[in-house]
């Protein structure tokens, strides 16, 4: 048996805990485990130490080095209040090889009584000074005697009301309740070191084994695996949870697999016009890339499937989706279907609109269809027009922003809906998109699209459920965007550099980190650096768009952009997704260290849509030395070396954590615990290659595991 004998010995009591704990205490105690979601003995049972405390030796004090947190055993021999410089308790401890000044800015009377001279206490602190005077600030204590602990005391994550030393009594009483059983699949076993057990066989922990363990190592562990989660003990966790998350993607994937959705095949009309789909390729401008041709014709095989379709389309920012949705839209809208395109801001969902008309418009009038536009602030009058043709199915297509999915949004038979920039949209919208085709039994279509390519292992856990599509190709003819990180002190020379573009006839962007914060933060302004460029660019025009402006002005300051009368745009991020103009070839982005890689990815994108050489200048801001933190500068580095939107996903996913590609996916509530996708693809892997064998032949065991690890969340993942 590898694992330690809890450490059953009472806990330190720290000298400011509260002396009484009555009913009051109990049912404040109770209320934060609540807060904590503590609520089942599992929830405790894997809830994990943040570090550990040695509490299995007495260090005796002539070894106590200056820094250390020691534990020691010593008589008092002095005690007395002193009142300056300020009111505090100053002790005196000796044990035999030496003495440690104790000393409490705070202190009740009780505390007094248990610190009198003569007294022998058990001190646990960090020690400061050395031989000439050891002192120790706030240590805790309790009287002397007593067993020591055989195994290490955790620390664990709380929050106000919820001791420690409650906590991990609620803990051990859960450990010893709790059904920890295996449920891995006979001969199933996770790649995980194997340890030694006391019978000298070779073996792996058993998830009790492991949790005993991480709850209470014993003291020869080496720490540093625990701390990174590498011990074998943490793999074995990590390896159950990432199941636990394979077996819910997997059964959610097998349950829709149950539904039914309209079949959509292109066809020939009776009077012989060629499909939708090949009318609008033939009025395109330009020529699918291959990869384009790729992913439509994976679309393709899906929609003509009677299963709903949910694929994600990635691909890189101007890698061209617009057209490849499109494209699959056409396919519904000439069944005799609707679809829907939403987009997660207006500004964007307009130029959706109007490429949307533009290709689509004239196709659809000689079908006696339209295109109908839904957002938030639409005039009543406009709004209740576009409800009546969505509803009589006159609008084969609808675009807009979430107003798409509110109730009162009556389809006559949605077929498919595609969301862009997925992953600003949350699960509910997407659970309410699901619905709107209840009328008819079925389930609509849907395409999700996300230009921040998602890394491999991501795709692979919180994705499992979808199928993915990627455009790996650019549209030809593209020049790639040079990327230079330049000081924020060269800010006069960017500005040159502005002036010599607009002469040319092309147009800039200048983005500014988010307005809300300028204050607080000492962030550039928006409003100033506007003021500033106008200044410094006479005759040209500079406009301003912010998230807190109208959206009427927002529309009026896009207009004059994308039709090329305005210069520069000085923005907030709002420009962050999906926005094309084309002659648009030099960004800069001020204080880019405050951006993520993939954010700044994004913006970078807009840029070098056209033939034109483009740039992006990476502002960052220096402190008074003239550096830049190293790690910010080595991130940044990261944007000048590739334009590869998925390796600059995978060192995000490094630096970072997922939270950045999973948006509203999660809602706040982080889906793996303890797993790390950046480094445990192997246990991902295993449990991918797991999961659909477990369901088929043990499903007792699968929802078993899964209620297990995930409880009420695994609906979370089904959106
Ligand atoms: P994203 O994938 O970032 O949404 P868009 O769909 O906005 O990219 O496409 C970027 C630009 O490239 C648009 O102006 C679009 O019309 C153009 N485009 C798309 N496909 C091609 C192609 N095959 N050849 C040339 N230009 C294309
Ligand atoms: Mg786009």
């Amino acid at each position: 048996m590898p694992a330690a004998t809890p450490a059953l010995a009472k806990t330190t009591v720290p000298a400011a805990a509260p002396a009484a704990r009555g009913q009051g205490a109990a049912s404040v105690a109770q209320k934060a485990l609540q807060k904590l979601g503590l609520r089942r003995d599992i929830d405790l049972a894997l809830h994990l130490p943040l570090r550990y405390e040695d509490e299995t030796r007495i260090t005796p004090l002539a070894n106590a080095r200056d820094g250390q947190t020691v534990q020691i055993e010593a008589t008092v021999t002095a005690s007395e209040i002193q009142l300056r410089p300020r009111r505090q308790l100053l002790v005196q401890v000796e044990d035999d090889t030496g003495s440690c000044e104790l000393r409490f800015f705070s202190f009740y009377p009780s505390h007094q009584k248990t610190l009198a001279v003569g007294a022998r206490l058990r001190i646990r602190g960090e020690v400061k000074g050395g031989f000439w005077g050891r002192q120790m600030l706030h240590p805790a204590f309790r009287v002397a005697g007593g067993e020591l602990p055989a195994a290490l005391t955790p620390v664990y994550p709380t929050t106000a009301g919820l001791p420690q030393p409650y906590l991990r009594r609620a803990v051990v009483s859960a450990l010893t309740r709790v059904d920890l059983s295996d449920t891995l699949p006979p001969g199933a076993e996770p790649p995980v070191a194997r340890m030694y057990s006391l019978n000298g066989l070779q073996r792996r922990f058993s998830l009790r084994e492991a949790l005993t363990f991480l709850h209470h190592p014993t003291p020869d562990v080496a720490l540093s695996t625990l701390e990174d989660h590498s011990h074998p003990a943490w793999q074995r966790l990590k390896a159950e949870e990432l199941l636990a998350q394979q077996l819910s993607q997997q059964q959610s994937r097998r349950e829709r697999d149950m539904l039914r959705a309209p079949v959509l095949r292109p066809r020939r009309s009776a009077d012989g016009a060629l499909p939708l789909h090949e009318q609008l390729l033939a009025v395109l401008p330009f020529d699918l890339t291959a990869a384009q041709r790729r992913v439509g014709e994976e679309i393709a095989a899906d929609l003509a499937r009677q299963v709903p379709m949910h694929r994600l389309l990635q691909g890189d920012v101007g890698s061209g989706k617009t057209v490849v949705s499109a494209l699959a839209a056409c396919l519904a809208m000439d069944a005799g279907w609707q679809c829907a395109l939403m987009a997660p801001t207006e500004i964007l969902a307009e130029q959706h609109f109007a490429k949307m008309i533009g290709w689509l418009e004239p196709l659809l009038a000689q079908r006696g269809r339209k295109v109908a536009w839904l957002v938030g602030g639409q005039k009543k009058k406009d709004r209740t027009a576009m409800l009546a043709m969505v509803a009589s199915g006159e609008a084969a297509l609808v675009v807009g922003t979430h107003a798409v999915i509110q109730e009162q949004v009556q389809f006559k038979n949605l077929a498919l809906a595609i969301i862009d920039e997925q992953h600003r949209f949350g699960v509910a919208q997407r659970l309410a998109l699901r619905q709107k085709l209840a009328a008819h039994g079925m389930e609509p279509h849907m395409l999700m699209m996300s230009a921040t390519p998602i890394p491999r292992t991501l795709a692979m856990s919180y994705y499992a459920d979808l199928d993915v599509s990627v455009i790996d190709e650019l549209p030809p003819g593209r020049t790639p965007i040079v990327t230079k990180l330049i000081a924020d002190s060269r800010k006069d020379e960017v500005i040159a550099r502005i002036g010599a573009q607009v002469e040319a006839g092309r147009q800039v962007y200048w983005v500014c980190p988010l307005i809300e914060e300028s204050e607080a933060l000492d962030l550039s302004n928006a409003t100033a650096t506007h003021a500033d460029l106008s200044e410094a660019l006479p005759g040209c025009m500079v406009g301003l768009l912010h998230s807190r402006m109208p959206t009427a002005e927002k529309k009026a300051v896009m207009a004059l952009f994308t039709s090329g009368q305005m210069g520069v745009l000085v923005s907030t991020t709002v420009i962050e997704v999906g926005v094309d103009v084309p002659n648009a070839s030099l960004m800069v982005i001020e204080h880019a260290e405050r951006f993520g890689l993939s954010q700044l990815h994004q913006l970078r994108g807009r840029v070098g849509r056209g033939a034109a050489a483009s740039a992006c200048v990476l502002l960052y801001a220096t402190n008074d030395s003239g550096r830049v933190g190293e790690t910010a500068k080595e991130r940044l580095r990261a944007m000048a070396e590739t334009n590869d939107g998925f390796e600059i996903a995978r060192r995000d996913l490094e630096i970072r954590g997922p939270g950045e590609f999973l948006g509203a996916r999660q809602s706040g509530d982080a889906l793996l615990r303890f797993a790390d996708l950046a480094t445990d693809t192997h246990l991902l892997e295993w449990a991918r290659e797991l999961a659909p064998q477990m369901l088929d032949r043990y499903p007792e065991l699968a929802a078993k595991h899964v209620a297990r690890w995930l409880g009420g969340k695994s609906d979370y993942l089904k959106a």
